[in-house]
């Protein structure tokens, strides 16, 4: 049942691609402030960072309307996802969440002992949250729910979601990774699952700077958390500390570039607009998108259609997930979404 990855993807990360749409990257970051902030302190990279990561907490706990004690950092929000299942299935255990999703915490889950619970999503690609909490058992140690979720691209009503996790918390911990959120039109104020961590609920949320600021490759990420729960998972790491001195202060900077983060939503949805209507014109069924990529069923093997794409210099995801193969395609800018759409009328002909 579980959903499957084509995998020669990696193989286009050494191929030079004219159009890399292969890992939701987000082509106009970092924001110029970030990089002139970067530029600014390259020199103090002899030192280790200190009262600088606390500033950069103070500043994440002020926008989320709550206190750095609330908060752990890490170098993206894999590290914190990964450490997080670490701790939570030492001693075993399963974690609810939905097939497809995004499997970084599920996987480490997976490895260090725990089982995967997964739920299928609905016919409306939302979460199944009824079926989730009817999955709960005596061993299940966490639910994961990636919102909106990769690979769909799809969204949970975040009402729902916030009488979910308010009720289901009370019995087990609910990570919530908000990666996309910042694609959303009032994403941060509506659609967020930070308020619960406020009321001191038992929910962890994973939050990034690679997609809506732009900076993947720079590494930064945080959680939020009751200081229970953080205590918990700073047993093994010091979060922080993975974080490289530069980076905080592109974040630091980053976060103050509202007009970047408002162009690179804007830009992406236009892509995302254009590539649904070229989609459907071509006679393909994409589905809805609230993020940064989309996916569509493909009529071609999988790992066939990644090498014509990558001959293409085009580089996707292909999947295998409700009986159909899909592509997930990131949005690029509009001229690489247009050698995208070019590419694929070739491939698939
Ligand atoms: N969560 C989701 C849903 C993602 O898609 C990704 C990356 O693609 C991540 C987390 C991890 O990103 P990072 O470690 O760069 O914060």
């Amino acid at each position: 049942p579980f959903f499957k990855e084509y995998l020669p993807y990696n193989v286009t990360n050494s191929v030079d691609l004219a159009a890399k749409l292969n890992a939701n990257e987000n082509p106009y970051g970092p924001s110029p402030m970030a990089v002139e902030a970067l530029q600014k302190v390259a020199y103090k990279g002899n030192r280790y960072a200190w009262q600088e990561l606390f500033d950069l907490m103070d500043k994440i706990a002020k926008y989320e309307g709550l206190e750095s004690k609330n908060i752990i950092m890490g170098p993206g929000s894999s590290d914190i996802l990964e450490k997080t299942a670490m701790v939570f299935f030492k001693d075993g255990g399963n974690v609810v969440s939905a097939d497809p999703s995004y499997m970084s915490l599920i996987k480490v889950a997976q490895a260090t002992g725990g089982t995967w619970k997964a739920i299928p999503l609905k016919d409306d690609w939302s979460h199944d949250l009824d079926a989730m909490e009817k999955a709960i058992d005596a061993d299940t140690k966490l639910v994961y729910i990636c919102n909106p979720n990769n690979p769909t691209g799809t969204i949970t009503d975040s009402k729902k979601l916030m009488d979910f996790c308010s009720r289901v918390s009370e019995k087990v911990p609910v990570f919530v990774d908000e990666a996309y959120l910042g694609f959303l039109e009032d994403g941060h104020k509506v659609h967020s699952m930070a308020p619960l961590v406020k009321e001191g609920k038992n929910v962890i949320v994973a939050r990034t700077f690679s997609k809506i600021h732009g900076m993947a490759g720079l590494r930064v990420g945080y959680g939020l958390a009751t200081p229970e729960t953080l205590a918990r998972i700073e047993k093994i790491t010091r979060g922080g500390m993975g974080i490289s001195f530069t980076s905080i202060f592109a974040a630091l900077a980053s976060m103050d570039d509202i007009e970047f983060q408002k162009k690179s939503r804007d830009l992406n949805t236009a892509s995302r607009k254009y590539v649904f209507e070229a989609l459907k014109e071509m006679g393909h069924k994409p589905v809805e998108s609230y993020t940064s990529f989309m996916i569509f069923p493909i009529e071609m093997e999988g790992k066939a259609f990644l090498e014509k794409m990558t001959a293409e210099k085009v580089g996707v995801r292909a999947f295998e997930f409700m009986d159909k193969t899909w592509c997930r395609v990131s949005m690029g800018t509009m001229d690489e979404m247009k050698l995208f759409t070019a590419a694929l009328d070739k491939v698939l002909v």
